[in-house]
């Protein structure tokens, strides 16, 4: 298939053009390395640096690529930031979201795979969380990502486009070949900033909050693999292709580890002692996200290889030991 990826220089992304460089796909990036890097595109890919908020950009590149769908991950994702700047979230999520749709039925292209996120869920009533959990977002990022799942419901009625919305619960770890890993800046996310420790990048990994209902008081998450991920995305266009009906799937492991869990995990996995501070909670956080991964597995046939955490920490220490300054080695931030 040919493929456009909106923001495949990102960190989930760029797992996914690899993945669909390695089946033989035909694959296009679109990205405005905002938070992404050049580097970290599959040399197979063709590369186009752009805004999806941008009509021209966008279709020009329609009209000089043509694809059979498209795989969006072009998004602002810093939970804490969406809560003082809600409204550069909506411009670019849901306002580049809108755009893309728009030249996408412009060009007649009918299939798209998106991230949404388990921050649609907010504070859930039930875990595992399935699907039809209701979605009650405590931050402005995961109204966003509702918004946009809305949106893409409205639009399938009214032109006819084809949508997966994959929920991703804590996306982690970094493919094998260690070419491509974790590199947002600022970090914000818990497993690489634990291993900042034994980096020597950080004196201590704060936990924020102690007090919350769980085994050990600390928030409690559902890690999955990247690669796990993107092989969903590969799974979730095929389903599109072969005339699957518009859907929302959840993926995540089923198996929720707390923040002094994860800490404990990385202390074995790298031999270092990892210095840890208790702080107050962060806004916005539920106490427990664990998916029920059960409709993907029973209709996209997916499966996740990675479900171990220790295994899951020790391929983002591999890549954060070969890659201490992430992409920047390689010649810019
Ligand atoms: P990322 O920031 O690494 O990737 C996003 C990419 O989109 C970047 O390369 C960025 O440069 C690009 N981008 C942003 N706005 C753009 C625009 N207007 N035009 C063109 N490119 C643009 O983030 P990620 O961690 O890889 O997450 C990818 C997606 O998955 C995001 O939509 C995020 O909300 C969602 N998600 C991530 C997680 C997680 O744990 N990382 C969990 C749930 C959902
Ligand atoms: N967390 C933490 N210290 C940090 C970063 C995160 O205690 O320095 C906690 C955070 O409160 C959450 C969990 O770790 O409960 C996972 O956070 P992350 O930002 O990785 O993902 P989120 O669950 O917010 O998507």
């Amino acid at each position: 298939m040919r493929i456009l990826v909106a923001g495949g220089a990102g960190y989930i992304g760029s797992h996914v053009v690899k993945a669909l460089c390695n089946r033989g796909d035909s694959v296009v990036v679109a990205d405005n390395l905002v938070t992404g890097h050049r580097q970290a595109v599959d040399r197979r890919a063709k590369f186009y640096q752009g805004d999806i908020r941008d009509h021209g950009f966008l279709s020009a590149l329609f009209q000089a690529e043509p694809v059979d769908g498209v795989i969006h991950f072009a998004a602002y994702s810093l939970v804490g930031e969406s809560v003082t700047a809600p409204l550069k979230y909506y411009e670019n999520n849901v306002g580049g979201t809108r755009v893309l749709l728009e030249e996408m039925i412009r060009a007649g292209v009918k299939k798209i795979v998106f991230s949404s996120s388990a921050a649609v869920y907010g504070q859930p009533e039930q875990v595992p969380i399935e699907e039809t959990a209701p979605t009650c977002p405590t931050n402005p990022y995961g109204e966003t990502k509702r918004v946009m799942e809305q949106m893409f419901r409205w639009a399938e009625q009214a032109y006819g486009v084809g949508f997966v919305s994959l929920r991703y619960f804590n996306a982690c770890g970094a493919e094998e070949g260690g070419a491509i890993g974790e590199d947002h800046r600022p970090e914000s996310h818990l497993i690489p900033l634990v291993l900042q420790v034994p980096l020597g990048k950080r004196a201590k990994v704060s936990i924020f909050g102690t007090d919350y209902p769980t085994k050990d008081g600390t928030c409690v998450r559902d890690y999955i693999h990247v690669t796990d991920l993107a092989q969903a995305h590969l799974l979730a266009m095929d389903y599109l292709a072969q005339g699957g009906k518009s859907d929302i799937f959840n993926l995540g492991n089923g198996v929720g580890f707390s923040v002094r869990e994860v800490i404990e995990t990385a202390r074995r996995v790298t031999g270092h002692p990892i210095d840890e501070e208790e702080s107050g909670r962060r806004a916005g956080d539920p106490a427990v996200l664990v998916a029920s991964s059960q409709k993907a597995r029973a209709v996209l046939g997916w499966t996740s290889c990675h479900t171990a955490l220790d295994d899951i920490i020790a391929s983002a220490w591999a890549w954060h030991q070969a890659h201490p300054n992430g992409f920047e080695e390689e010649g810019r931030s």
